[in-house]
């Protein structure tokens, strides 16, 4: 491989604002391995890296980047490889960091243990052409996906099959509200709601990503405008009964319809705030509707074996794939930070790393 580069945040700017600068990778301790990049994806916590975060301090100079893939490049002493990677094997990564010996890890909730962490914020991250990551955060890349299938997986899926299938507890047959049906995350929701034998009714900012909602098996899709008029629309398609979830990421613009669309005992499932992390509502509407909200950040990295083995198992006709929205090199990670603030694109944006 060519000159190792990695990009660096310094001090918190714009998004785009990230340093390119040549380094030397190092070896990896014992338990972890070093990657040679082949893919990175984006995620909205890259920009927070870049951005900072109020109250969330991250430890300054560091490498952006939580989803990557690539191929062993070398092990620390003593290092075991989990089920199917090798040395020198294509893998995929776990984005999710956590001691591993907390009685939170031990019952596999790694992500509520107390050092939990993500790749580019608690560790240099994947906007590099090598990291190094514990040999128990790799996966197999499954089937015959693209590494740049590969990276832009893990985060997404991981967090929508953890809001879905653990937070919400979601049924067959039930209807699921899924905003930002054209984010990497929402893309991946509407997805697993279909595969989970219920229905999704996406929202989305534009006819065109309306045909993708539907492509990727969105029983509904709503282009939004205004917000009663989405409440009502979302009543009209569900008998006057309103969803039983709603996959919320978008926050401060949306929570008071997310709970008026809630039909009684309905589940409000929040990863994000992407509009605004402060908001206020009718308490009264809470318990007289018999709602439930619930707050999920990432997921067991156990889930992502899962998700593994259902796509294996239904290797000819996948249940889900990731979703790619435009393909950067890894040197114009700045401008594909750019392209991710945007928010015109539908799906997840990657930088090939050749
Ligand atoms: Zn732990």
């Amino acid at each position: 491989m060519a000159e190792a580069y990695r990009f660096r945040v310094n001090q918190h700017g714009p998004a785009g604002s990230p340093v390119r600068e040549a380094f030397v990778p190092g070896d990896p301790r014992p338990g972890w391995v070093r990657l040679e990049l082949r893919a990175m994806a984006l995620n909205h916590l890259d920009l927070w890296t870049t951005f900072g975060l109020p109250g969330y301090p991250l430890p300054l100079p560091l490498t952006p980047g939580c989803d990557g893939a690539g191929v062993v490049a070398a092990m620390g002493e003593g290092t075991v490889l989990p089920p199917g990677v090798e040395p020198g094997g294509s893998v995929m990564i776990a984005p999710g960091l956590s001691c591993g010996v907390c009685p939170a890890c031990l019952r596999g909730d790694d992500m509520l243990c107390p050092a939990y962490g993500v790749v580019g914020h608690a560790s240099d991250g994947t906007a590099a052409t090598h990291v190094l990551v514990p040999a128990a955060n790799l996966l197999p890349i499954p089937g015959n996906w693209s590494f740049e299938q590969a990276a832009a997986f893990p985060l997404v899926f991981l967090t929508a099959w953890e809001m879905l299938v653990h937070k919400a507890a979601l049924r067959p047959g039930e209807t699921v509200l899924v905003w930002g049906g054209g984010s990497g995350v929402g893309s991946a929701a509407i997805q697993l709601v279909k595969a989970l034998g219920a229905q999704a009714i996406a929202v989305v900012g534009s006819e065109a990503k309306a045909i993708r909602c539907w492509e990727l098996g969105a029983e509904h899709v709503i282009v939004r405008g205004d917000l009663k008029a989405l409440s009502a629309k979302v009543r009209e398609l569900t008998g006057k009964r309103g969803v039983d979830v709603v996959f919320e990421h978008t926050g401060a613009a949306t929570w008071g319809t997310s709970l008026a669309v809630c039909t009684r005992g309905g589940r409000i499932v929040t990863c994000g705030a992407t509009t605004g992390r402060e908001t206020s509502f009718d308490l009264r509407m809470l318990f007289a509707k018999q709602l439930q909200i619930r707050g999920s950040y990432m997921g067991r990295r156990e889930h992502l074996w899962t998700l593994l083995s259902l796509l294996q198992r239904n290797s000819t006709n996948p249940p889900f794939r990731p979703v790619i929205d435009k393909v950067f090199d890894l040197a114009e990670y700045p401008e594909a930070q750019l392209h991710l603030e945007a928010g015109q694109g539908f799906g997840k944006v990657v930088c090939r790393i050749s």
